[in-house]
């Protein structure tokens, strides 16, 4: 199969013929119809020490977002799986037996693999493995393009357990890309009367009115301060944080109202200074959210297929194998993108 290989940091993927992945235990193999890039991605092949804690390794597949067409069915799989069908691919392969997987919280097994991030080849490539576990069957209407945004979609289900109730809540979102758009999206779907949505991009922040956001702050012309308090009468009582760079935390904590809750979605800067008299005179509450459940991922599906999120607004462009590697490349540079797909039989 052709797949988009990371060789190192510094140097743009490359596409290269590899062989077909084959189903090992309690694997399917399906055929990729998309997958997602994922900020973690570019992150992880740009500074390839930082979000694993150790560099990349030369060869790997990234990507993990992704949905298909079942090819072929591992052992332990179960009756429950056909040749042919359709899938949004569950990433992580784990135990199966420990506390952390019986609780469905599989990011959390010691024995953990990730698919396309460790321990496992990812669907930046023309076919991928996938758990056969906790996997989800879509509907036939659901396209792959939109089921690939069921991954980061989940992370946001997740995120927003940390900021319940949510329902009245005026919340503030720190960054307007794919997981700001969906935590947008999220905080509507669960009653929240205020969503703003803040970037130093202003096309970006833009984008969140099309997922249901009440308000867009282009931080780089307006006080997010000032702009939140006009379109929500009052400081924010939740605050996400999904820019993930030096600061973004210490400036939730300023910008929110007192006893909020601040919960920080994939944080991709290391050390982030913080002012904690702010923390504790305003009493506020910091969560950190990682990754997701497996029921959170079967839920993100449901609320796609019902149509109860729209993820569509989010997804701004899909490109095929031959075109990756360079629309890659770009988007390790500030833009006006959403979720970009991969689609490689394109
Ligand atoms: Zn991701
Ligand atoms: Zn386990």
């Amino acid at each position: 199969m052709l797949a988009a290989i990371f060789e190192a940091s510094g140097r743009p993927l490359a596409i290269e013929r590899v062989p077909d992945p084959a189903a090992s235990t309690n694997e399917l193999v399906v055929r990729v119809g998309a997958c997602g890039v994922c900020g973690s991605d570019i992150h992880a092949a740009k500074h390839s020490d930082s979000v694993l804690g150790r560099p990349l390794p030369a060869g790997t597949i990234l990507g993990h977002e992704f949905a298909g067409e079942v090819v072929e069915v591992g052992p332990g799989a179960g009756e429950r799986w056909r040749i042919g069908d359709r899938i949004a691919g569950f990433p992580i392969f784990s135990c199966g037996a420990c506390e952390a997987c019986r609780s469905g919280r599989v990011a959390h097994c010691r024995a953990a693999r990730f698919v396309g991030l460790s321990g496992a080849q990812g669907a930046y490539a023309e076919y991928a493995c996938a758990s056969s576990a906790h996997s989800v069957p879509l509907a036939s209407h659901v396209s792959f393009g939109a089921a690939s945004v069921a991954e980061p979609l989940a992370v946001c289900l997740h995120a927003a357990r940390f900021a319940m109730p949510l329902r009245g809540a005026s919340v503030l979102i720190l960054g307007a890309g794919p997981i700001g758009l969906l935590l947008a999206a999220v905080c509507r779907h669960h009653g929240a009367r205020d969503v703003v949505v803040s970037d130093l991009v202003g096309a970006r922040a833009e984008r969140a009115l099309l997922v249901g956001a009440t308000g867009a702050i282009d931080a780089s012309r307006e006080d997010t301060r000032e702009s939140f308090r006009a379109i929500a009468g009052r400081r924010p009582t939740v605050v996400f944080d999904a820019a993930g760079g030096t600061g973004t935390l210490d400036l939730a904590m300023d910008l929110a109202g007192r006893d909020a809750r601040i919960v920080v979605v994939a944080p991709l800067s290391e050390k982030s200074p913080v002012a904690t008299m702010a923390g504790f005179y305003k009493e506020l509450t910091v969560g950190f959210a990682k990754a997701y459940t497996t029921g959170e991922f079967r839920e993100a599906c449901r609320l796609i297929g019902t149509g109860a999120i729209d993820v569509e607004p989010v997804i701004t462009a899909s490109v095929g194998l031959d075109a990756f590697p360079g629309v890659f490349e770009s988007l390790a540079l500030p833009g006006v993108h959403g979720k970009v797909l991969l689609e490689p039989l394109n």
